[in-house]
């Protein structure tokens, strides 16, 4: 099993099934006096269930977080933190989620105490997306990584089964990159490799039965590791893909990466098959693209971009705006290719380089 308190920095990291019932426990040792509770609308059950657990602590619940990190809902959620003068928020949700919680730690100072309910691995990063006038801008901070993260298998295990898939092909992309960043470290690598790990052993136990909890703590360690990795090296053509299309088209993220990876794979293998080959290994294929295809198409994971709403002709507009700011990568980004790649993933055929 993936030991994270041998990687962990910075972050006090727990898993357990149940764990959110030891959510007041957890504050205390934080020293969360008054603590904010945040989630989307669609959790606001889950939502209040922690307020309530919180007890006196809990002074207020915000069921406001959408996709992106709107602007607009951080200033209006920053404002009613104030107002109630909590000191730390309590984020219970996926990487929307916590988005929210991380614009009012950089609003406000709070600290942050963090539940995932996804593999997206945000709790993870100092990384911060945010959305204003439809124009998405990253900023990385080490005030915005979360200090308390409290991962309970029970909240992913009411994952549907399709957002399993996809969330988890999300964080496995996140390793998947890491391993030929510009910027890997021994350390790094071996990180990547345990959360793909996690994933590899882990997933298709899910998939048999949801409500696995062992199977989905497993998948937990691995969505942390890979999350982990996320946030110390830089990311290349998956993620700007990704990126491009989900806000030129406003497309659901972890589809989007599901989708994506094995063609980004494909593409960047040709120029590093050495620094995949591992994938390859471990993914008991002779190529590492394919087999991530393949793992992928066994568990029912989307393939089509034209099954997200892209018609082809966005194709064009997509593979143009991926290739107008230069960005590292360890194959050079032509328009060419880009747009060979994206016709491959719009039409849901196997990764070809
Ligand atoms: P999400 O948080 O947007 O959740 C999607 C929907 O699923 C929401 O309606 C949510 O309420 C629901 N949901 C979440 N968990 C559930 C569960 N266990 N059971 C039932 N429903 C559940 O999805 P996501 O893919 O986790 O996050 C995507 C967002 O996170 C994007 O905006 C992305 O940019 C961001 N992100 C940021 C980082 C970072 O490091 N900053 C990393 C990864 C993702």
């Amino acid at each position: 099993m993936l030991d994270v308190a041998q990687f962990a920095k910075d972050q006090t990291v727990a898993f357990g099934a149940g764990i959110r019932n030891e959510i007041a426990t957890h504050a205390e040792r934080a020293g969360a006096e008054r603590v904010l509770v945040v989630t989307t609308p669609h959790q606001a059950d889950l939502g209040q269930a922690l307020a309530d657990a919180l007890g006196p602590r809990a002074v207020g619940l915000s069921a406001t977080a959408a996709m992106h990190t709107p602007v607009d809902i951080s200033e209006a959620a920053a404002e009613e933190l104030r107002r109630l003068q909590a000191d730390s928020v309590l984020a219970a949700g996926g990487g929307s989620t916590v988005g929210l919680g991380k614009a009012l730690a950089l609003r406000t100072s709070v600290q942050q105490i963090v539940l995932p309910t996804t593999y997206a691995g945000s709790e993870c990063t100092p990384i911060l997306g945010q959305t204003e006038d439809g124009v998405k801008t990253t900023m990385k901070d080490p005030r915005l990584l979360p200090g308390t993260v409290l991962y309970d298998p029970e909240l992913v295990a009411t994952l549907p089964v399709a957002m399993t898939v996809t969330s988890a092909l999300n964080a496995m992309a996140h390793a998947v990159e890491a391993l030929y960043a510009q910027d890997r470290s021994p350390e790094s690598d071996q990180l990547a490799m345990l959360g793909l790990e996690a994933f590899r052993q882990a997933l298709p136990a899910v998939m048999a039965d949801p409500s696995d909890l062992a199977a989905r703590e497993a998948t937990q360690r691995g969505a942390w590791a890979c999350g982990t990795v996320l946030g110390r090296v830089g990311m290349a053509l998956h993620h700007k893909l990704c990126h491009t299309l989900g806000g030129s088209f406003d497309l659901p993220h972890a589809e989007t990466h599901a989708i994506i990876l094995p063609h980004a794979m494909a593409y960047n293998a040709a120029a590093v098959p050495d620094l995949l080959a591992p994938v390859a290994a471990l993914f008991e294929g002779a190529d590492a693209a394919q087999a991530v295809w393949s793992f992928a198409r066994d568990l029912g994971a989307p393939s089509a971009l034209k099954d997200l709403g892209v018609t082809e002709t966005d194709l064009d507009h997509a593979a143009d705006i991926a290739t107008r700011n230069a960005y590292w990568n360890p194959r050079e980004i032509t328009r060419e290719g880009l747009r060979a790649l994206l016709d491959r993933a719009w039409r849901g055929a196997a990764p070809a380089a």
